[in-house]
Formats: C-alpha cells, structure tokens, sequence
C-alpha cells in the first residue's frame, strides 16, 4: 500500500530524511514516534506529497510519486491527512468545511457532497455542529471535524501528525476514540503521536526514529518492554 525505498529528503544542506526504507500494508495501523526535529514530520508530509523527497522512491497503491503535478491530485485523492493545528477553514461553516473539497476536487453533487458531510460527522459524533464556524468549537471538536473533512474525500489511507497535541487534556480522548473506531473499520493508518495508550491498543507496529532515520521498530508489546536501542530506551524512559 504504501512503499518507501531509501527516501531522502535534504532543505539545503540538511538531510532531514536519510534513506528512509518502510513497508505497510493495506489495513496496517503504524504509531510513529520520536524526538523533536527527528523528520516524523517530514516523512509523513512526503508520503502526502505536501514536501517532494530529493532521493529514493515513494509508492503508494501502485503509483509512484514523481515530479508531475497531476500525481499529486491522485495522491492526495487517497491519502487524508490531519495536523495537530486543526487547519480549518475560519470562514466557513463546518459543514461548507465538510463540502468544499469535495465540490472541487471529486466535482460531488452539492446535495450529495452534504450527504457525506453529514454522514462522517455523525460518525465523529457532533452532527448538530454542522451550520456553526470553527471557532465555535472547542479543540477536541475541530479535530474531529479535521477528521470527518479528511474522510469525505474516501481516502485509503489516513495520515496523522501529532493530531491530540495541542488539545486540553479533556479533549484528547474524544479525538483518540474516533481514531480507534477507524482503525476498527480497518482504515490503513500511520500516526505520529506520542499517546502511548493509543499505540499500546491499535498499532501493528511502533516505529521510532531519530535523526532522520528510522532505528527500530517493532510489535507494541516488544517495542515498549524490550527496547533494543539504547536511543529508544532513553526516548521512552522521558515520555512513560
Ligand atoms: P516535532 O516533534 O517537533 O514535530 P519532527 O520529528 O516532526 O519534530 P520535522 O518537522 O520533520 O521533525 O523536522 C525535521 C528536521 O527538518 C528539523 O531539524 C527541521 O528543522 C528540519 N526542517 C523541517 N522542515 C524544514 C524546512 N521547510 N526547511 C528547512 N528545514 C526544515
Ligand atoms: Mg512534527
């Protein structure tokens, strides 16, 4: 499903990707960790092509991310992306949040596009939101509204960046449930986040990196009691 061989990515002289290598499979949930400034953001912004890697190839479902611009529609068709920042837009309404994209990139039907906006808020449970402003939410709503935006486009797989970091801590769970109900349904997924509990429930795999290099992975039960990098076991003695 998604394919990464040796990815690189430098800005300028800094490499913040070196040779990045990652397999995951159609339905597998991946909990990406690690310190600040390690590249998670940047491996998974090149996965969505928000940033083009300068060395190795990406694959995704079978397409191979090149510099041509009409790969980038494609990809950004299959692959959701949400950010610990919300990214609403702060004039509209949710529920012209929930349509717009739809209207212009999958060209939906205005009363169809609605239909799934209403849909996928249910799912995030706060359908009676739908005529209010971002603003009018508390965090842990706009996130699941970010949530619901990115799954009206029918994406294949979600890509999360620290999605419960800026919220309050009463929020975070709220935004957590929604995200285990969609591994549940068997959503392909890879999240950066440090919320352990969730990696401990719903990942496959934890994959922890440092350095722009991806040092260990494993199953969460082996990850979590048997670190084998030292850098691992330091990283998780700060945050456990
Ligand atoms: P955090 O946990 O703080 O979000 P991160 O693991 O997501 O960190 P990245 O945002 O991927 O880290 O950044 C990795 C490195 O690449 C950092 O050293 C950062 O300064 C650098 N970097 C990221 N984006 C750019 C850019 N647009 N131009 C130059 N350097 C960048
Ligand atoms: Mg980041």
């Amino acid at each position: 499903m998604i394919q990464l061989i040796g990815v690189g990515k430098r800005f300028g002289q800094f490499e913040a990707l070196k040779q990045v290598s990652l397999e995951v499979r159609r339905g597998e949930k991946i909990v990406l960790c690690g310190p600040s400034g390690s590249g998670k953001s940047t491996l998974i912004r090149c996965i969505n092509r928000m940033e083009e890697h300068t060395s190795g190839r990406i694959i995704i479902d079978g397409r191979e991310l090149t510099d041509r611009t009409k790969d980038i529609n494609a990809v950004r068709r299959e692959v959701g992306m949400v950010f610990q920042s919300f990214n609403l837009f702060p004039h509209m309404t949710i529920l012209k949040n929930l349509t717009i994209a739809q209207r212009l990139v999958r060209k939906t039907p205005e009363k169809e596009a609605k239909e799934v906006a209403m849909h996928y808020l249910k799912r995030v449970k706060i359908p009676e939101q739908a005529s209010k402003y971002p603003v009018q939410l508390s965090g842990g709503q706009q996130q699941r509204v970010a949530i619901a935006r990115a799954l009206c486009m029918k994406p294949q797989i979600m890509l999360f960046d620290e999605p419960t970091s800026a919220l309050d801590p009463e929020m975070i769970s709220e935004v957590l449930d929604v995200m285990v109900d969609l591994a549940r349904d068997g959503m392909t997924m890879i999240c950066v986040t440090h919320e352990m509990g969730f990696a401990r429930s719903v990942a496959d795999r934890v994959m922890f990196m440092d350095g722009g290099q991806l040092i260990e992975e494993g199953d969460p039960e082996t990850f979590f009691a048997n670190p084998r990098n030292e850098r691992t076991a330091l990283f998780l003695r700060q945050i456990l």
